[in-house]
């Protein structure tokens, strides 16, 4: 290919708009143009780079006995209404009447409408189990479509659905997936973990995990251990099951005047204490109740892990002002669990072996000292809470937790029954005995994947292209066109390399070679060769790596062979 003849419009300048370097790279670099917020045009280069992840999930996923399908995006309403999530859904979902009125949505999500394909093709065992995929458009109007190709509105996603007899033929199709999800991003270059997560929305009875791609960037905290094989998303991650044990005399509780004192930073200097000492009060509203969640003061309270606590999901959020005037008497800044009345106290697994804590008074202006759980007030029920933190045991080993950011990438899902029974897919087993199916599915972000690629592998200079996921191997920079000798020789080169199959490109643009160098650099071709004049006297092109910036001058006759090496080997 010829950059002369292809839409690669690179820009000079940082687009406004653009938040993260992913997007920053992609506009700059000529991939990608926006249509509307979170919907994007690819042009050429990134077509590729789609193409070659889709290439590699599509043979994973095949090498797992999965099937290939396409599957509507327009779909009716009455299939998810069937499954209840036309109304879980909400405003993210694209919603569209025909012009008979009927309801329709753009797929966010494919469980509902292959759930229906099966329950209505398969009968029997013997035609279990089933992995069908796509590689395909999802639509979510997300309410914060940002980050560029991070997070769409429209994208591209692999989804498979897997149906099996039981559950245990459903956690080996779980098993598979993940092995060849940890296929996939390997073989794309890209340094990730797969986590522990948790199951949200989606639901289901079983287990889950996220492929996380490293990156500071990343949305997603995740804690693994230093020595065992534990990772998880924060969200999900256990606290140890054996906290601090405390041992002090209990002394009598106070009555002490913090004025303007409310929070826990102010509190720990005003008093003098470590925020380890102060129990710290939130209420919340969860839908229709109220509840009153106590955790360490130098803790976080963990959202995810209380709304499951609480039989989620539901709608979570820290009472008014005035609800938790009318329930403690106070402002928000002195509440505390002593003497109240008419809301459940829970509590994270800490705050019962607290001993001489502060807290609330629930009283403007005061706090409470030489407070003791069991003893000033009743616990209802006690459970992990809260958010770990680095540092911490972990929970699996109890040698030290390590922190890191990532971008989620994909997510494997056990869905257990929870659509077949909704929608009725079952089959007949060896005893002729009608069973439902057990269910998992199984997401790839394709774009974001890309977008995942270029956060972890960058400089100032721009993308730095792991060799699988490349658009092309190798740029071909004659320095100048009007010198005979070197426009015949890079063109020999190219013809060469392309005869050997690899992915090349030459730069014939009437450019001065700083330009060619620049969009070499900001594009990230793996491999750059130039052929200039003071080179080719000697009968040599200098070869960079983008990668290890290291350049070698090698003889023009195994310029091809050389290079064609290099990507054998990083392939
Ligand atoms: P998130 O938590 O980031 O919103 P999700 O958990 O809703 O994602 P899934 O339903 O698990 O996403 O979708 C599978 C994969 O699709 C994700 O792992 C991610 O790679 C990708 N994905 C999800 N939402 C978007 C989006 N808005 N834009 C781009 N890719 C997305
Ligand atoms: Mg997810």
């Amino acid at each position: 290919m010829r950059i002369s003849q292809l839409l690669i419009p690179t820009l000079r300048e940082t687009p406004a708009e653009a938040e993260v370097v992913s997007h920053q790279l992609m506009v700059r670099a000529g991939f990608i143009r926006k249509a509307a917020a979170g919907i994007y045009t690819y042009l050429p280069l990134a077509t590729r780079v789609i193409q070659k992840i889709s290439r590699i999930v599509r043979e994973e996923m095949d090498e797992k006995g999965g099937q290939e399908v396409l599957l509507p995006i327009v779909q009716p309403a009455e299939l998810w209404k069937e499954t209840g999530r036309w109304d879980v859904y909400g405003d993210e979902m694209f919603r569209l009447k025909d012009r008979h009125q009927r309801e329709f949505c753009l797929g966010p999500t494919h469980e509902e409408i292959t759930t229906d394909l099966v329950r209505g093709e398969i009968r029997s065992y013997k035609q279990l189990p089933l992995l069908l995929y796509q590689i395909q458009n999802k639509y979510r109007d997300e309410r914060r479509p940002r980050f560029g190709l991070m997070r769409g509105r429209e994208f591209i996603m692999k989804d498979l659905y897997s149906f099996d007899r039981d559950e245990a033929g459903a956690q080996e199709s779980y098993r598979k997936m993940y092995d060849a999800y940890t296929r996939v991003f390997t073989r794309c270059g890209l340094t990730f973990r797969p986590v522990l997560a948790d199951a949200g929305a989606i639901g289901g009875s079983g287990g889950t995990h996220e492929f996380m791609v490293l990156a500071e960037s990343g949305e997603a905290a995740v804690v693994y251990c230093s020595e065992c094989d534990y990772a998880a998303n924060v969200e999900r991650a256990e606290c140890s099951p054996k906290p601090e044990v405390v041992t002090k005399d209990p002394m009598e509780i106070a009555l002490v005047s913090t004025p303007g004192v409310k929070t826990v930073d102010g509190l720990t200097k005003f008093l003098q204490r470590g925020a380890e000492q102060l129990i710290k009060t939130l209420v919340y509203q969860a839908d229709k109740r109220m509840v009153m969640v106590l955790v360490r003061g130098d803790r976080e309270v963990n959202e995810i892990k209380l709304s499951n606590f609480l039989g989620g999901p539901l709608t979570l959020e820290l009472a008014s002002p005035e609800a938790v005037n009318a329930l403690c008497g106070c402002e928000t800044g002195y509440v505390g669990p002593v003497g109240v009345k008419d809301v459940e106290i829970i509590a994270d697994a800490e705050v019962p072996l607290m001993v001489n804590a502060v807290t609330g008074a629930n009283k403007a202006g005061y706090h409470l000292t030489g407070v003791n759980p069991g003893r000033d007030f009743t616990i209802g029920r006690v459970a992990d809470l809260r958010t770990v933190e680095a540092g911490e045991p972990c929970p699996k080993c109890s040698q030290p937790l390590l922190a890191a950011r990532g971008i989620e990438v994909g997510q494997v899902f056990n869905l257990g029954t929870k659509y077949s029974k909704a929608l009725g897919a079952r089959y007949l087993d060896e005893n002729g005995k009608e069973k439902l199916m057990v269910m998992g599915c199984y997401g790839i972000g394709v774009t974001r994947t890309m977008a995942a690629a270029i956060e972890q592998n960058h400089d100032a200079d721009g993308i730095k292209w792991p060799m699988p996921i490349a658009p092309f191997h190798i740029v071909v920079v004659p320095v100048s066109l009007k010198d005979q000798a070197v426009a015949e020789a890079a063109e020999k080169l190219y013809q060469d390399l392309k005869a050997l199959g690899l992915e090349v490109i030459i730069d014939d643009r009437d450019e001065r070679p700083g330009v060619k160098f620049k969009d070499a650099d900001l594009i990230g071709y793996p491999l750059r060769v130039t052929v200039g004049a003071k080179t080719l006297q000697e009968g040599k092109v200098e070869i960079k790596s983008r990668h290890s910036g290291v350049v070698d001058l090698i003889a023009l006759g195994e310029a091809a062979s050389y290079l064609q090496r290099i990507i054998e080997t990083s392939i």
